[in-house]
């Protein structure tokens, strides 16, 4: 686990990042670490300065490439979701974007792996981790469709992008016990599904914990935009 040391940062006003932890208690939200973490992460570094305004306020921001950075009130529930049973050792986060929810898990769990397929993002991603000192997470152009086997198992796997069926190689690259949080359906709307691997068998649990907007999972990755 990381922690991010906040002196040259830019804290902005701290009364708007309280207000956005109040919406996210009121909305039900409520996993202690997982505020504590969002209040002390600096959100505003992950959009553009000209966007960086709008931070802390509860809703998704552009990051470019027809991307986005995620609502936090998502990021908070899938994060709460995905620790719901116990601390876990090594997650997989399949779509890194901007870095936030990666930066947010980082401070959560031993280690974080996460796959882009957008080599830009990627870049930009990477020069935040460096730049809060996180050395516990391993960025790395893929197209994470299938996972990413070379660092298998996991203990739990995380998708910021939506596929419209479960890709078998995530279910397979879980570990014993291991949890998979990740939004499947159409391009409009789809059910945050949540699904557990019973111990160390092919059998899992599954539920469906809330509608979500993502963006879709694609194939192939993209080294440069034209
Ligand atoms: N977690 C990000 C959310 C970014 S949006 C954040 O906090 O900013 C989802 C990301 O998933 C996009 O950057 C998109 O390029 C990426 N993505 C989509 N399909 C992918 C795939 N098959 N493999 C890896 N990344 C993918």
């Amino acid at each position: 686990m990381n922690s991010i040391d906040l002196a040259g940062i830019g804290m902005t006003s701290q009364r708007t990042r309280e207000r956005l932890i109040q919406r996210l208690e009121d909305q039900g939200i409520s996993s202690q670490a997982v505020l504590d973490v969002i209040r002390m992460t600096p959100r505003h570094l992950f959009v553009d300065e000209a966007l960086s305004h709008r931070a802390y306020e509860d809703t998704a921001l552009p990051i470019g490439f027809a991307q986005t950075l995620s609502q936090p009130y998502v990021v908070a529930r899938m994060t709460e979701a995905l620790l719901s049973d116990g601390p876990l050792q090594r997650v997989l986060e399949i779509g890194t974007g901007s870095g936030y929810q990666t930066v947010v898990l980082s401070q959560l769990v031993a280690e974080v792996v996460s796959v882009e397929r957008i080599e830009p993002l990627l870049k930009k991603a990477r020069e935040r981790f460096r730049k809060l000192r996180l050395t516990n997470i391993t960025a790395s152009l893929s197209d994470g469709s299938f996972g990413w086997e070379e660092q298998a198992p996991y203990n739990g796997i995380i998708s910021t992008a939506a596929p419209q069926a479960i890709p078998q190689q995530l279910l397979q690259q879980l570990a014993p016990n291991g949890i998979l949080v990740i939004p499947v359906g159409g391009e409009m709307v789809q059910d945050l599904r949540v699904i557990r691997r019973l111990g160390d068998s092919n059998e899992f649990d599954e539920d469906v914990i809330e509608k979500v907007r993502f963006v879709p999972l694609l194939g192939g990755v993209t080294r440069s935009f034209r």
